[in-house]
């Protein structure tokens, strides 16, 4: 049995009672089924054969039809009861599970996502879980309640006369091979088919957020033929995998034609020689075709779960990815932190072979602000994202307080941070839904002052519902500058000891950058800062500036002295602020 089948059944588990009640129910629907050959052989050897008065035998029919329509009646409460049982445990099932994957999702770390694309982790949440949705209605239950069927009529037709049963049987066998041989084929298949569509949905997403870039450089046509490419590999797939389910619909269904012959062969040979009764031919032909029915449908459960599997396989393999960043044994909770951080010796890399971060060595004091300047690739979001613990570093080792940040809880750790991010990242919701993100328990006074410090109640006021403007997708579109308010207010409500900053390199109009710049200082005030600055006033208004080149740290100091000496820092301000005027700060 395959692992993923387990680990499956393991989720399922908490249902087998909705389960067992629907195999009952459908065990006992098919089974009624059987009434109709049944009472047929009844009437030919009670009634029709028996020597009775045709009196007698009209009572007996009349009796014989009111059990049927009796049986009949109850048929309609097990027919509408055993999908809802099913339906209800295979949904509960699934809801844990997604439950459980969305929760484990979060806690992978920023590398895993960095390297994904979220449009792929998308379809395995609800794509490849949805897909998983039949496994437990339409594969265990369906297969269970088929199975039980089966064995039970076979049963009866050994009873009935066990050389007819086993001629009829016959087939049995090589159906069984039918199966064995194309399950894994068309598993494999399926596996094929549905990564495709994960590699087209994280494109298509992938492209269509960043359509602006593929119309500014007129890709449109390199897109269409990728987009077409993968298409085509998509549909090449899918065929194979109809070519596989077809054969095994050709296959089976001779071989279930080949039973109710032998029966008419060899069971009417048996009759004409009077070594079987019409009654007994008549329930064999009957039941016969009840037989092969379920057969057929064990192997299209058993497939269907084969292909539900491979999408089970997928989500487990989810599952397994070990969140890299993670409490460490005996971890400790920081309450109340002075802001003392201490990088000492820290290298990093995202991939082994490229070193991103050198053995950085410096100290910020409680309250300091620091302004980390270089070029675009230097390393200093890369510096900043090591605070909270989004990556891990190689060597070294990062310090708040004097304690080893990772020997303390993440979660504690990053309530402890505050961070206000290039994109003003705002969820779509209501703006007081936004800036509570900062801080569920914050009151609404709370809220409305964190506002008014980072200069949101300014364009607030005039929305049409105030705070309770929904914004994003559906709701109103907010400027750069408006959305970078919101998140600053978002900050203020979280009141960390620590900050990062990182600046957002877009500009804005001198009145918006105005009050942003008001803002962010009103922030950083008596808080530990981290900032990535992009503007000279912002750099200018940090108590210290550290220059990074390549993931080196080339120059330390305040902004006043590092202009006045010749070096990278002086060369960097020329070249991204133009002619610096050293009469600047006079
Ligand atoms: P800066 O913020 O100074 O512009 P970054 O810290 O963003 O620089 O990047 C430093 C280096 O790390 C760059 O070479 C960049 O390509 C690389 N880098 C940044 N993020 C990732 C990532 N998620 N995976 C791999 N490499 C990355």
């Amino acid at each position: 049995m395959s692992p993923s089948f387990l680990r499956f059944l393991k989720f399922a588990r908490p249902y087998w009672l909705l389960a067992s009640g629907s195999i009952m129910c459908g065990v006992l629907k098919f089974s009624l089924a059987l009434l109709l050959p049944g009472a047929l052989g009844l009437v030919v050897k009670h009634v029709v054969e028996a020597e009775l008065s045709p009196e007698q035998q009209i009572q007996k029919l009349g009796l014989i039809l009111g059990c049927l329509i009796g049986a009949f009646l109850l048929r309609a409460p097990i027919t509408f009861s055993r999908p809802c049982l099913g339906e209800l445990a295979g949904n509960r099932t699934i809801f844990d599970i997604r439950t459980e994957l969305y929760r484990h999702i979060q806690r992978l770390s920023m590398s895993y996502h960095a390297n994904r694309r979220t449009g792929g982790t998308m379809s395995r949440l609800i794509g490849d879980i949805n897909a998983a949705q039949g496994i437990l209605d339409k594969g265990v239950i369906s297969f269970s309640v088929d199975l039980l069927f089966l064995l039970g009529v076979t049963v009866f037709l050994f009873v009935l006369d066990w050389r007819l049963a086993c001629a009829s049987l016959v087939t049995l066998p090589m159906y069984g091979m039918a199966i064995i041989v194309l399950n894994p084929k068309m598993r494999q298949a399926s596996t094929e088919v549905q990564s495709q569509v994960s590699e087209m949905s994280g494109e298509v997403t992938e492209k269509l957020s960043g359509l602006s870039v593929v119309l500014s450089f007129v890709r449109e046509k390199t897109e269409e033929l990728n987009f077409f490419l993968q298409h085509r590999s998509y549909l090449g797939k899918v065929m194979g995998k109809t070519r596989i389910q077809a054969t095994q619909l050709a296959s089976t269904e001779f071989l279930t034609a080949v039973g109710p012959l032998v029966v008419i062969g060899y069971g009417g040979y048996r009759v004409i020689t009077g070594t079987l009764d019409m009654s007994e031919f008549i329930w064999f032909y009957g039941f016969i075709s009840h037989l092969y029915l379920p057969t057929r449908r064990l192997a299209d459960s058993s497939t269907i779960v084969q292909e539900r599997l491979a999408a089970m396989d997928r989500v487990f393999e989810v599952f397994d990815t070990e969140p890299e960043i993670k409490d460490a044994p005996g971890a400790r909770h920081i309450n109340q932190v002075e802001g003392t951080i201490a990088f000492n010796e820290v290298s990093f890399s995202y991939d082994p072979d490229t070193p991103v971060l050198h053995k950085l060595s410096f100290t910020i004091k409680p309250g300091e602000s620091v302004a980390f300047v270089g070029r675009s690739g230097a390393g200093k979001s890369t510096l900043v994202n090591l605070v909270p613990r989004f990556y891990e570093i190689d060597s070294g080792s990062i310090e708040i307080d004097g304690q080893n940040i990772q020997q303390l809880q993440l979660k504690s750790l990053r309530s402890t941070i505050g961070m206000v991010l290039q994109d003003s990242i705002l969820f779509s919701g209501s703006i007081r839904e936004n800036i509570l993100y900062g801080n569920r328990n914050a009151t609404a006074d709370e809220m409305i002052s964190a506002a008014k410090m980072a200069h949101v109640d300014e364009f607030v006021d005039e929305l049409p519902n105030g705070y309770d403007t929904v914004i994003g997708e559906r709701g109103v579109k907010l400027s750069g500058g408006q959305k970078q308010r919101i998140s600053i207010a978002r900050a203020f409500l979280r009141d960390p000891r620590i900050l990062i900053l990182d600046e957002a390199t877009s500009s804005l109009d001198s009145h918006a950058e105005n009050i942003i710049q008001g803002a962010l200082e009103e922030l950083m005030e008596g808080r530990t800062t981290l900032v990535i600055a992009h503007r000279l006033s912002t750099i200018v208004g940090c108590d210290r500036v550290v220059v990074i080149e390549d993931g080196h740290i080339v120059q330390e100091g305040d902004h006043e002295s590092l202009i006045q000496i010749e070096g990278p820092y002086r060369a960097l301000c020329e070249e991204q602020f133009g002619y610096v005027r050293l009469d600047f700060l006079e």
